[in-house]
């Protein structure tokens, strides 16, 4: 008997060779919105690609494989999977949140919630004490990110779903900052995993895309019914791309951790830094949990720079292999000031309580070489601390 293949076998060969018509290696793209019935009364496999779509079927079944699911469902991007978590829910249910997690996710469930289509609480899930009261009123929904955007915070999975099973709580992870290479949600008790596949899943930075992937066949139908429903299936041609993504997935989980890895030591060690959130370091709080539930510490670096908003201006003006921009995860390496972009939508009350100050700058190590980017990052941090004496020298005249 053949043991089952690894992870990264799945990956390069997901749906090579399903082409019976012409033995196209490469899955073909199916384009065509809709699908001739073969006669009256009698449907093929396809009728509406809002329904179902070969190219789009292809990706689902891949990403079902690596995250160990039943089944899964692409969407049009990742808000388009936690709306569709949210059909879940009914008026009355609440749902726990974390309250560092994405600034779009935070929007979305403020504002549903305020429109009653459930109840919602964002607590520091890394807080023991504030689980026991989030989970004293038998939650239905708990959403995890682990590690958190842009905090990096760890939430023990596997603990939290003895607990969430104990209430009849479903548990669902935003699984994008690592991506299933380097952490499998359901295997750790997981109901739900989500992507955001716009981040390393496609990572070329040229989709937006999502998808939900659950750990039973039953709610996996329920979300597919769900996303038919409100249109939120995921289009054909970005299917296309994030299966060519998920090809080279692992090997580019390796080289972003391993940057990552170099460029928080280096800042640890900086004096123009005055805290370092990567849950690789040592003195990460997450740090021993990451160890057991993670196969690595993934690709994203978050650091609160001294000096305040000129530092944090400086800074990314002065980096060369950075771009200034939102998203994460491509080859590419980004900087993003999360206050100012990525969570703009959430108050400047819930970021202090989140603990996202106005120093906080996050980076998306990309697959640039490590040393250049390691360069540009001291030069930049130069930059950032000759900006500052220069305003306290000028502001004290
Ligand atoms: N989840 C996380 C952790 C994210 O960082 C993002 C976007 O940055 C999303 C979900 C939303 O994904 P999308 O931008 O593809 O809608």
């Amino acid at each position: 008997m053949t043991s089952p293949a690894d992870p990264a076998t799945l990956a390069v060969r997901a749906a090579l060779e399903s082409d019976s018509q012409h033995g196209a290696v490469v899955p073909p793209l199916h384009l065509s919105s809709n699908y001739t019935f073969e006669r009256f009364g009698v449907k093929r496999r396809y009728d509406y690609s809002r329904s179902g779509n070969p190219t789009r079927d292809s990706l689902a079944d891949a990403l079902s494989a690596l995250e160990g699911g039943a089944g899964a469902v692409v969407t049009a991007s990742g808000m388009a999977s936690l709306t569709l978590l949210t059909h879940l829910l009914q008026p009355g249910d609440l749902l726990v949140a974390p309250h560092d997690c994405y600034g779009g996710t935070y929007r979305l469930f403020e504002h549903l919630a305020a429109k009653g289509h459930f109840e919602v609480c964002f607590i520091d899930q890394t807080d023991p004490a504030a689980l026991d009261v989030a989970f004293a009123r038998d939650p239905a929904l708990i959403l995890v990110e682990t590690p958190s955007n842009p905090l990096l915070r760890i939430v023990d999975i596997a603990a939290l779903s003895r607990l969430a099973k104990k209430h009849g709580t479903l548990l669902a992870v935003d699984n994008t900052f690592l991506s299933p290479v380097l952490q499998q949600p359901i295997g750790l008790g997981a109901d739900i995993v989500l992507h955001s596949t716009t981040k390393y899943l496609n990572g070329h930075s040229d989709v937006v895309g999502g998808a939900v992937i659950a750990a039973s066949n039953e709610l996996a139908e329920t979300l597919a019914w769900w996303a038919n429903c409100l249109g939120l299936t995921g289009a054909p041609f970005d299917s296309y791309l994030t299966l060519r993504g998920i090809r080279t997935l692992h090997v580019r989980m390796r080289q972003h951790e391993e940057s990552a890895n170099r460029i928080a030591q280096v800042l640890h060690q900086h004096a123009s830094v005055s805290r370092v959130y990567y849950p690789g370091l040592a003195d990460h709080p997450g740090h021993e949990i990451a160890k057991i539930q993670q196969r690595g510490f993934g690709g994203m670096v978050s650091f609160d720079i001294k000096g305040g908003e000129a530092a944090v201006r400086a800074f990314v003006e002065a980096l060369r292999h950075f771009s200034l921009a939102e998203s994460l995860g491509g080859v590419e390496s980004l900087v993003c000031h999360p206050p100012s972009m990525t969570h703009a939508p959430v108050s400047r009350k819930a970021l202090a309580e989140a603990g996202i100050g106005e120093s906080l700058i996050r980076l998306s190590v990309g697959l640039e070489d490590t040393d250049d980017l390691l360069n540009d990052i001291l030069l930049a941090l130069d930059a950032a601390s000759h900006a500052v004496t220069l305003r306290s020298v000028s502001g004290s005249c």
